[in-house]
């Protein structure tokens, strides 16, 4: 599974984290830290969990 963020869309809310730390760091700004991210094994749902947290729809998910 691999996490997509459209940079342009994210706005800092922070939901994705708050929904699941684990899986979407921020930096220090609050915008979220990653790009293209290779979620590890067992992380699945709370990849889908933090992405649909998104108010601005700006974490894609592709299995
Ligand atoms: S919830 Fe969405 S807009 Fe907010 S930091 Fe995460 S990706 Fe960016």
């Amino acid at each position: 599974m691999i996490v997509t963020v459209d940079v342009e869309k994210c706005t800092g809310h922070a939901r994705c984290n708050a929904a699941s730390p684990a899986v979407y760091t921020l930096d220090s700004d609050g915008y979220l830290a990653v790009r293209n991210y290779e979620v590890p094994a067992g992380q699945e749902s709370l990849a889908r969990e933090g992405a649909a947290a998104c108010p601005e729809r700006a974490i894609s998910i592709t299995e």
